[in-house]
C-alpha cells in the first residue's frame, strides 16, 4: 500500500506517514490520515459551480484556468477530469490529471 495522497499544500508526492498524520518533505505541511476515520460520518455535501452534487467518480470539467500553487503549472478551462474522488477539507474534489493530481475547489468545477 503506497496509496499516499499528494500534499494538499503545494501538490507535491513527497509525502509519507508519520502517526496519526500524513507530513509533506517539500513544503512541511502536515494532514490528518483522518480520511478513513469512523468519526467523518457524515461527509459534508459537495456541490460544483451549478450547484450539482458531486459524488466519487463523477466526472468533471474546469470552468476557468487555475494555477497551481507552488509551481508552474496552470490547468486550463475546459480541462476533463474523468472520475473525482471527494475529500474533506478546504479543496474538497481529488481530481487524478495527466498533469498530476490535484484538490481542487468543487465551485470551480461542473459535472460533465
Ligand atoms: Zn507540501
Amino acid at each position: 500500500m503506497s496509496n499516499i495522497p499528494a500534499c494538499p499544500q503545494c501538490t507535491l508526492e513527497n509525502t509519507y506517514p508519520d502517526g496519526d498524520n500524513y507530513v509533506c518533505a517539500d513544503c512541511g505541511y502536515e494532514w490528518p490520515i483522518a480520511a478513513a476515520s469512523t468519526e467523518e460520518e457524515d461527509k459534508a455535501i459537495v456541490k460544483d459551480a451549478n450547484g450539482t452534487v458531486l459524488q466519487d467518480g463523477d466526472a468533471v470539467v474546469l470552468i476557468k484556468d487555475l494555477k497551481v500553487k507552488g509551481s508552474s503549472i496552470t490547468l486550463k478551462q475546459g480541462t476533463k477530469v474523468k472520475s473525482i474522488r471527494l475529500v474533506g477539507g478546504d479543496h474538497e474534489v481529488d481530481c487524478k490529471m495527466d498533469a498530476g493530481n490535484f484538490m481542487l475547489k468543487a465551485c470551480f468545477l461542473r459535472k460533465a
